[in-house]
């Protein structure tokens, strides 16, 4: 959590959700050109609108996964983008000067979650996590021409068009309407107001996902890549998928087969072997790039432990109520109590410049009425809050507490809110996870510091677990077998000496 963002937008977000997928749904079915095939066929949006969609979404997953603060790393991804878009198929010279013109935004998030996606509009991304779990340059360049593919193809606009698209729309319209009123899952409620993050919910169908997996080998080996590489990859993905024993967001779940995916890749490759040279693999280059990355959490931007989280970055610090899940984000903190029965957000307030400002300005915002409001302390700090009534667009009432803390020159405010038949009974947990923000002191918790990859040679020749030693700081949950797949090696395979390995530090 390090952006800044205005709660009253947040609180828009949360409680007028509904209304969001309207926009989505607002498109029209129109005839347009695919840019792979060059055939027309049906688009839930325009070109013009798919380009909208992009640059509105794009600052809401940029808010959601924040950017991995590694300018160049950032350029050199963008680099290799940029030489396998020279490839593709809306760089030709038969393609139409709409597509010709359309430019690329690559970005690395800061997110451990093994992920790469696009949004329509020309918007690729790639996680430091995927980042991590690469081997070399050709790998990325698969990875890469894959997400373009989805651009390229328009396979998000496709699948607008489609009924399937729409009902999966609904159902995430209905999951966000029953964020407050039970749920299944944290996500529901996390995912709210974001049309970008609706759009990740989009499973492209299995054949658009092997069309992306073709233009995918097809722009990297053009570029000069051996795009066979990315097949290591695969199986990467594969061990991760059955190590997790869940399905995992994105370039996993929705995505056919690894197994399958991996043998096609491979023959796609060896096909366009026999066409173009494909000699770039550009691993020392690639490896010294990522040495350093963050792997895993990043602790410094806000953890949890033994019911209290805490903010090295920021210095602060405050308790977590029993039963509710915590979720990290960069521009938000959310609590959310078991059944989904009342939410507690906490972010920065980014417009006021004190408390009771902050608390007048949201107290005066149309569609609330104030219940009570006054001023209060916060771990010493001065604090104001607003009790409030209001409703969600389904007219479902609601009762909330904004609560706004002054504490090192920023504003910061939790907001808790319920079905106002249920407020009385979160109000003191309310009350006490905000009256517990205070200034992080401990200078342990102060100086920790996030666990990086170290790219290393093998002293000598060995099974990779040998590498693995005793005193390694592994993220939390890794083991030797975790490490195994890091390095897109098995964990008994023996490793030569002088092999570049992702180790820690
Ligand atoms: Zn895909």
């Amino acid at each position: 959590m390090f952006h800044v963002k205005h709660l009253s937008r947040l609180l828009r977000a949360a409680l007028m959700a509904a209304v969001l997928p309207a926009f989505l749904f607002g498109c029209v079915a129109t005839r347009d050109v695919n840019p792979i095939t060059g055939n027309t066929r049906f688009y839930g949006y325009s070109w013009e609108q798919e380009l909208k969609l992009g640059a509105e979404s794009d600052p809401q997953i940029v808010a959601q996964y924040g950017v991995y603060d590694d300018e160049a790393l950032a350029e050199y991804v963008r680099r290799v983008g940029e030489k396998v878009l020279q490839q593709s198929h809306l760089r030709r010279p038969d393609a139409d000067p709409r597509f010709r013109k359309l430019t690329f935004t690559f970005r690395v998030l800061d997110s451990p979650v093994v992920n790469a996606f696009a949004l329509p509009g020309g918007y690729v991304y790639v996680t430091r996590g995927l980042l991590a779990h690469l081997e070399n340059e050709a790998q990325l360049a698969v990875v890469l021409g894959h997400e373009i593919g989805h651009v390229a193809g328009r396979h998000a606009s496709k699948r607008a068009a489609s009924q399937s698209f729409l009902q999966l729309g609904l159902i995430t319209g209905a999951l966000v309407g029953q964020g407050v009123f039970g749920g299944n899952t944290a996500e529901s409620v996390l995912n709210l107001g974001s049309t970008g993050l609706q759009l990740l919910f989009l499973s492209y169908g299995r054949g658009d996902e092997r069309e992306a997996d073709a233009v995918g080998v097809e722009y990297a080996a053009l570029a000069g890549y051996e795009a066979g590489e990315a097949a290591r990859f695969f199986r990467t993905l594969k061990r991760l998928g059955e190590r997790s024993g869940q399905s995992l967001p994105g370039f996993l779940s929705t995505h056919p087969d690894p197994g399958e995916r991996e043998q096609t890749i491979l023959r796609l490759a060896s096909e366009w072997k026999q066409r173009t040279a494909m000699t770039n693999v550009d691993e020392d280059a690639y490896l010294a790039r990522i040495d350093g990355i963050v792997l895993g959490e990043n602790p410094r931007q806000g953890f949890t432990k033994d019911g209290m989280f805490y903010h090295p970055d920021l210095r602060f610090r405050f308790s977590v109520p029993a039963g509710f899940q915590v979720v990290n984000q960069p521009t938000q903190v959310t609590m959310v109590a078991d059944q989904q029965q009342a939410v507690i957000l906490f972010t920065l307030e980014g417009e006021a410049e004190t408390a009771k400002e902050a608390a007048a300005r949201f107290g005066a915002q149309k569609g609330l009425a104030v219940v009570e409001q006054g001023t209060s302390r916060a771990g010493g700090n001065p604090a104001a809050f607003v009790v409030a009534d209001t409703q969600t667009s389904d007219g479902k009432p609601i009762r909330l507490l904004a609560f706004f803390i002054d504490y090192g020159g920023n504003v910061y405010t939790f907001l808790g809110y319920t079905h106002a038949s249920n407020f009385s009974s979160y109000e003191g947990v309310f009350y006490r996870t905000m009256q517990s923000f205070s200034a992080l002191r401990d200078p342990e918790i102060l100086n920790v510091q996030p666990i990086r990859v170290a790219v290393r040679p093998a002293g000598r020749t060995a099974a990779f677990r040998a590498f693995v030693t005793e005193g390694e700081r592994l993220p939390k949950g890794w083991d030797a077998e975790r490490m195994a797949i890091l390095n897109q090696v098995a964990l008994d395979e023996v490793v030569p000496q002088g092999k570049k390995l992702k180790l820690t530090r």
